[in-house]
């Protein structure tokens, strides 16, 4: 049966060790978890992760201890040195991809030793990954500590379907490529069949980043990645709902025996009638916009003095990477804020902010979410925020409001709280005025919308949703390949070649025999590639010939001193046995007409350049940006479509290439003159681009034809790249 293998830094679990090495293990009861419990605790599962003890503080004996019971959890360990964890974590992780993929910027450390950790780590991971699974096993991978380990999975293992999901934001393309190792992440991601992120904003940055940055080629969300598609979607991580509702509800039960906390928060709330309890509960990060709000609250309350002595905030700040510099400069930061605004509001029956620095254990949330009339949610910059979603399972009796920062993933599904820009103290303190006067119905109605959505895209959902789409990967990755040039069908092409007596090989050149290069004129044929055609003008009754939409004087250039045959200009020119000879009379007048258009596409489209051949005219793209390229082609197209109609000239779009030439000639026509001229036993043609497609449609039945790359064609078979045509050329010399 196969199995599902969650990856993540840490295991679901707590371990700690008693005295006498006595171990206790506590399951987490965090999101993830709960996401996860269908196919891990219920299903055929193991869950990878680091123990939370490192290697120093295991012996051999508790090793074998805490392995036991930890196989026992249905999980495996990543074993993990002090070193790691210092350079790894709360390096590169916490010091690095936490800050830059939260805009912060000035924050991220760029430390080659961290980075090196990181590729280190990862490496253990996959190491203990790959020991684990079996071929037709899915892995889900989560989150940015593991950026690199899909590919280092499906190096190892292609045959296992990879999921990956990120839980904080993906930046844009302007702040990733800042960072000095992008490739190598992203290739890392690529390693997936599915990549998941909370919010369709996050996905298109991504997708903007591999377009710009490995210059791969994205349509909708899908990634064409040698022979595989990797799929990209977005889906926003719910709550376990019932768990946070259910408790409010006994919460709320009168014959509930209430906590210290719930008693205090009591009295003080009925102090007077009317006062009203604003709450705001994050983690002490600076991403969580702390001081920000703190300030916001007395800009607020110098706006609107009314509210003083009627409102009061309650602020729970969790303890968070203290070892961190940030984390501790923000802390002293926000003691002080609180120190100053209380100092400066504050009179006999009344304080302003009620600051706890502590984690609250799971019901005295329950008490503070459900005693609040107000959640202040307003992070600077967040992946999703679950505390806001929780607040609103919480509410009951469907009262209450929430104030939420558009810079939360939340807010993309919680369109009606009311939604602020967190760096706007404007925003602020309209936004409490109206939360604080918001009459019930209003209330009301807000919040049965929230619920509505919440209570349905719950977190089991979310893993459910996800797990759907990754299966789905199967089946477009079965199109993909169902073409495949496989050893069976190789050996089959290699058998006949040997028994022919009359063989004709048809090559493309670009993007068949070399790779693509930024600027045409670098794609030059090198050594190995002569010594490689040179072996089949050695071979008796072998035609070669090198098909192309080059122009003659590049091919003269190139291979003039060789006796294969060549066409040219896509068939317009054609040598053989060392004579050229036209196959079409054609017209050029035209050209004159076209290249002023062209020229103003080149001057609007940086990175753009015109190729002037003797029959066609070529608008090259390939460095420029690749959104505004896109427009451009489209905007090019509609322009040429009207012109060419008259002229007889059509138009091809290649690789990166628009190019206008004589509807007159194709390489296909031009391939036919060779296939009519003699009795050939064995044909190969290969090519890459569409305008291959017109040779593979010429090609007699007994030929094989196979296009290079993995988009839809009319060949029998596809193959990977340049590199795979070498390699079969060389088993055929
Ligand atoms: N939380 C907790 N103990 C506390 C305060 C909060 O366990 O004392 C939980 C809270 O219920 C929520 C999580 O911590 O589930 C915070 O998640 P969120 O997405 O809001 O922020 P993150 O800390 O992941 O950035």
């Amino acid at each position: 049966m196969n199995k599902t293998i969650i990856v993540s830094n840490r295991l679901p679990l707590q371990i700690s060790i008693e005295e006498n090495d006595e171990l206790k293990v506590v399951p987490s009861v965090g999101g993830l978890a709960t996401g996860m419990k269908s196919v891990h605790a219920d299903g055929n599962g193991i869950w990878i992760g680091w123990s939370g003890i490192t290697d120093e503080d295991l012996d051999e004996s508790l090793e074998k201890k805490v392995n036991s019971k930890i196989k026992e959890a249905k999980c495996r360990a990543v074993g993990l040195t002090e070193k790691d964890i210092e350079d790894y974590y709360l390096g590169f992780s916490n010091r690095t991809l936490w800050p830059l993929f939260h805009y912060f910027t000035e924050y991220t450390d760029f430390e080659k030793t961290h980075w090196e950790a990181y590729r280190r780590v990862n490496q253990k991971f996959a190491d203990v990954v790959v020991d684990t699974i079996e071929d037709g096993d899915t892995v889900w991978v989560h989150d940015y500590q593991l950026l690199l380990l899909p590919a280092m999975i499906k190096a190892q293992k292609p045959n296992v379907t990879i999921g990956f999901f990120l839980h904080i934001p993906f930046p844009s393309y302007e702040i990733f490529r800042t960072f000095p190792w992008r490739e190598e992440l992203l290739t890392g991601m690529l390693g997936s069949d599915l990549l998941g992120f909370h919010t369709y904003d996050y996905e298109r940055h991504f997708l903007s980043s591999v377009k710009r940055i490995l210059r791969l080629d994205v349509k909708f969300n899908e990634i064409s990645y040698y022979d595989r598609i990797i799929k990209v979607d977005s889906f926003p991580m719910g709550i376990d709902y019932e768990k946070f509702y259910n408790a409010a509800l006994q919460h709320n039960d009168p014959k509930t025996e209430k906590s210290e906390l719930q008693k205090r928060l009591d009295t003080h709330l009925n102090e007077k009638d009317d006062k009203k309890f604003i709450l705001s509960i994050d983690r002490l990060d600076y991403t969580k916009g702390i001081p920000n709000r703190i300030r916001a609250f007395e800009y607020f309350l110098n706006a609107y003095p009314e509210y003083k002595e009627k409102v009061r905030l309650v602020m729970l700040a969790v303890p968070s990477r203290s070892g961190v510099p940030q984390y501790q400069k923000l802390k002293r930061e926000t003691d002080e804020l609180v120190g100053r605004i209380n100092g400066q509001f504050s009179t006999v029956s009344w304080t302003p902010i009620w600051y706890f620095y502590r984690s609250l254990p799971f019901e005295n949330l329950i008490d503070l979410y459900t005693s609040s009339d107000v959640a202040l949610i307003t992070p600077v910059r967040d992946g999703m925020n679950l505390v806001a979603k929780e607040y609103v399972a919480t509410r009951t009796n469907q009262d209450g409001v929430l104030i939420l920062s558009e810079m939360a993933g939340a807010s993309k599904e919680l369109n009606d709280a009311l939604l602020i820009n967190p760096n706007s103290f404007d925003d602020f303190a309209t936004a409490l005025n109206r939360a604080l006067t918001m009459p019930l119905e209003e209330q009301k109605s807000r919040m049965k919308i929230l619920q509505k959505r919440l209570k349905r895209y719950t977190v089991e959902k979310w893993a459910e949703e996800f797990f759907k789409s990754l299966e789905a990967t199967n089946q477009v990755q079965e199109v993909v390949v169902s073409k495949k040039f496989n050893v069976t069908v190789e050996n089959q092409l290699i058998t006949d070649f040997k028994k022919a007596k009359n063989r004709l090989i048809l090559l493309d050149y670009d993007g068949t025999l070399v790779g693509f290069k930024d600027n045409p004129q670098d794609a030059k044929p090198d050594k190995e590639l002569y010594s490689l055609l040179d072996g089949f003008e050695e071979q008796e009754n072998t035609n070669l010939c090198l098909i192309s939409g080059r122009d003659k004087e590049t091919f003269e250039n190139w291979f003039g001193n060789k006796t294969y045959d060549l066409i040219t200009d896509h068939g317009v020119w054609m040598r053989q046995k060392n004579e050229w000879e036209a196959l079409e009379r054609l017209k050029t007048d035209w050209m004159e007409n076209i290249k002023p258009i062209l020229m103003s596409f080149v001057d609007r489209t940086p990175g753009t350049f015109i190729e002037i051949k003797k029959y066609s005219l070529a608008w090259h793209y390939r460095t420029a940006d690749p959104e505004l390229a896109q427009v451009r082609t489209m905007e090019l197209n509609t322009v040429l479509t009207s012109m060419v109609s008259n002229n007889e000239l059509s138009v091809l779009q290649g690789n990166k290439v628009i190019e206008i030439k004589s509807s007159n000639v194709n390489k296909g026509r031009a391939a036919n003159q060779l296939f009519v001229k003699n009795d050939y036993d064995f044909i190969l043609i290969m090519g890459d681009d569409w305008t291959d497609e017109y040779m593979f449609e010429a090609a007699p039945e007994m030929a094989y034809t196979l296009k290079v790359g993995y988009v839809k064609t009319k060949a029998k078979y596809q193959i990977k790249g340049p590199e795979k045509v070498r390699e079969l050329l060389q088993k055929l010399k």
